[in-house]
C-alpha cells in the first residue's frame, strides 16, 4: 500500500475522498482543486505518498510530469487562458500546505487579477561566485 491513512492526497487518489478527477493512470492522479485560483486549477499528484518533490525518484518525477503539457492545453482550452502557471510549493516556508508532493496547474488570463510577490535583490560583490561554488560542491555531494 502506497498511502499515508491520514493524508488527504492519498485518500483523494485512491477515491476514499471525493475529487473531481481529470486524469489518472498507474503512477499519477490529477483532479480540480477545490480551492480555486482560476477555473480549471488543477492539482496533479503521485499516487505514491512523498511529501516533497526532493523525496521523489527521479522515473517518478518523469512519469508525473510528462502529463503537464497535455492536462495544460486541456486547461487551458476549456476555460480560454491565454497563459498558465506551473507551481509546484515544497515545504511550508515556500507555501505547501498539504504535506503530500503536487503540481499546480493555474490557468491565466492577463486581467485576472492574480500575481506575486517577486521581490528580485541582487548580489553583493563576489558573493554570487561564492554561491555558484556552493551548490556546486552541494551538487557533487548529492549526485544520486
Ligand atoms: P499547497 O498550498 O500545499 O501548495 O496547495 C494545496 C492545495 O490543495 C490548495 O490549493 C487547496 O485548495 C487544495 N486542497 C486542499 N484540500 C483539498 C481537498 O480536499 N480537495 C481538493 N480538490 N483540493 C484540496
Ligand atoms: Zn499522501
Amino acid at each position: 500500500m502506497n498511502g499515508a491513512t491520514n493524508c488527504v492526497f492519498c485518500n483523494i487518489a485512491s477515491g476514499q475522498i471525493p475529487s473531481l478527477k481529470i486524469f489518472e493512470d498507474e503512477t499519477i492522479f490529477a483532479f480540480l482543486d477545490i480551492s480555486p485560483l482560476a477555473e480549471g486549477h488543477l492539482l496533479v499528484v503521485p499516487k505514491k505518498h512523498y511529501v516533497s518533490l526532493a523525496d521523489m525518484p527521479e522515473d517518478q518525477v518523469a512519469a508525473l510530469t510528462r502529463h503537464l503539457p497535455r492536462l495544460m492545453r486541456a486547461v487551458m482550452g476549456a476555460v480560454g487562458a491565454e497563459g498558465c502557471n506551473i507551481l509546484q510549493n515544497n515545504g511550508r516556508s515556500a507555501g505547501q500546505e498539504v504535506q503530500h508532493v503536487h503540481w499546480h496547474v493555474i490557468p491565466r488570463s492577463a486581467d485576472d487579477g492574480l500575481g506575486y510577490r517577486w521581490n528580485a535583490s541582487s548580489y553583493a560583490e563576489g558573493r554570487d561566485e561564492k554561491v555558484q561554488k556552493d551548490v556546486l560542491a552541494a551538487l557533487t555531494v548529492h549526485a544520486h
